[in-house]
């Protein structure tokens, strides 16, 4: 599939420091998750090359720095040209080792893309304030500064846009950044960088370390204390092992972790709006985003109307390898994906669940696209994150025992709602315990809005004005002797 790209120079399979290719001792192959194909064999760099990223990024960060706002704002949105003018060619990488389809992936570079625009837009505003004085012979400033070089550690399941949405808010605040991209998906994070090279980023404020020791890399990243910030993408279970590292440096930290949204449909809702919802935010890229509902919960009397007309919706769906025409649903990432996709089918069935529609693994690492009805709070898929193209639905009777179950979870990013009621749409969206709540929409997701969870789903948010803040300083200057 790489062999159609428009730019064939596009596709980088070395690491990045200090504006130069390193090749590194060893390779690693990126395989194409719809056939196994090996895709290319790109550098599988260490602590030593991450040493040297780190000390480029340090060197590189004063000059970035003292760049005018407007300086990085004009050379981001050069950036933001080219990640645009290259949308098939990045589109064609990220499905050829991803595996979403290709018109989602012509979305995703849009969705990545948008980052780097509007946090070049926000570079200029940095403001600061001025405060009203407690002695009039001093004045009160504060201002905002870079907090430093920054490291941004992100999964596979959106190549591009987990990468820009950490370095785009670094870069427009002045910092350099060191990135780990996932070692399923470099091929796309290379790309992205070899644009920001050729749209005149200096060297040394983005390097890039493609490795297969996650750990090693990560670890070297945690623990220096040149490194002041550290924005993480994945599993709750690194997190909390990077926060642990993080510690002894007391490093800022974003962190993106797991989510297990909840998606509540009440009796006062449009039924074709919120099946509509259910497939948008459900089966999107497999259903392979913390973003995806993993839990459907049903008001009583609508609860068979909804399983009906959303398994009816689900069966037309069409699964396949991504590049070709009308494919909505791509490959699981590895066969470890499709393992615990199946483990949750299994288990549900054996505790009382129904499939209405799918249920099986296919050749390779493909699964239907499946609706289970009659769960139950003792299934696997009730609290692990499913990660594949599953739908449980479970059943409720009141508004307050939905919102218990929805929250019965250590997670809190995104959860959805169905319902008409005004009263019981504030009452809802106040209630559940979720960083983000779509009511009437199952897509959330902007460049425009702060993204981010809490409880054990993270800390800080990304995206928005405040997507800046992570990456600032505050000062507090009192000038005296006035
Ligand atoms: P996912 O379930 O999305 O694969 P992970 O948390 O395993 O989530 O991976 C997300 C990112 O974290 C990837 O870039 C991966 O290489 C990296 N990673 C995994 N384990 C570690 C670790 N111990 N230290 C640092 N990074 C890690």
């Amino acid at each position: 599939p790489l062999d159609e790209l428009n730019d064939p120079t596009l596709l980088k399979v070395d690491g990045l420091v200090n504006g130069k290719w390193l090749k590194g001792k060893a390779r690693f192959a990126v395989t194409d998750p719809a056939t196994g194909h090996t895709l290319a064999e790109v550098a599988d760099l260490g602590p030593r090359e991450t040493k040297a990223a780190i000390d480029a990024a340090n060197a590189a960060w004063p000059a970035w720095r003292n760049l005018t706002a407007k300086q990085r704002h004009a050379l981001m949105l050069k950036w933001y040209q080219l990640l645009m003018e290259a949308q098939d060619d990045l589109a064609r990488l990220m499905t050829a080792e991803q595996g979403k389809p290709l018109a989602e992936a012509k979305g995703e570079v849009a969705y990545g893309a948008s980052f780097v625009e509007w946090f070049a837009e926000e570079a200029k505003r940095a403001n600061g304030e001025t405060l009203a004085t407690f002695d009039n012979n001093k004045r009160i400033l504060v201002t905002r500064q870079p907090v430093g070089v920054c490291a941004a550690i992100t999964p596979w399941n959106f190549p591009l846009a987990m990468i820009t949405r950490k370095v785009a808010p670094a870069l427009a605040a002045g910092c350099p950044v060191v990135i780990k991209p996932a070692e399923l998906t470099p091929l796309t994070a290379l790309a992205a960088a070899e644009l920001a090279v050729r749209a005149g980023i200096p060297a040394g404020v983005i390097n890039v370390i493609p490795s297969t020791d996650a750990a090693a890399v990560g670890k070297v990243l945690c623990e220096s204390d040149v490194v002041r910030h550290l924005s993480f993408t994945g599993s709750t279970e690194v997190g909390r092992i990077l926060m642990a590292q993080c510690a002894p440096t007391i490093k800022k930290l974003s962190l993106e972790l797991g989510g297990n949204a909840p998606f509540l449909v009440f009796d006062d809702a449009d039924l074709d709006s919120a099946v509509e919802g259910a497939v948008a935010s459900k089966y999107r890229n497999a259903g392979q985003t913390c973003v995806c509902t993993n839990r459907f919960y049903v008001q009583d009397k609508v609860y068979d109307a909804f399983v009906k007309k959303l398994a009816a919706k689900v069966k037309t769906l069409k699964v396949g390898n991504g590049f070709d025409a009308g494919v909505t649903q791509g490959p699981l990432i590895e066969p470890a994906a499709v393992a615990k996709v199946e483990k949750h089918v299994k288990d549900a069935l054996k505790k009382g669940g129904k499939v209405v529609t799918g249920g099986h693994k296919l050749k390779g690492q493909f699964f239907e696209p499946t609706v289970i009805a009659d769960a139950q709070p003792g299934m696997l898929l009730a609290r692990e994150e499913t990660f594949g193209p599953i739908a449980p639905v479970f059943r409720f009777k009141t508004e307050q025992e939905a919102i218990d179950a929805a929250n019965a979870t250590e997670f809190g990013l995104a959860s959805y709602f169905y319902a008409r009621d005004v009263g019981r749409v504030t009452r809802v969206s106040e209630g559940l315990e979720y960083g983000m709540v779509g009511v009437n929409t199952g897509l959330i997701s902007s460049e425009q809005v702060p993204f981010g969870g809490v409880k054990q789903s993270g800390l800080g948010r990304e995206g928005s004005s405040h997507g800046m803040d992570e990456y600032l300083e505050m000062k507090y200057i009192c000038l005296g002797d006035v």
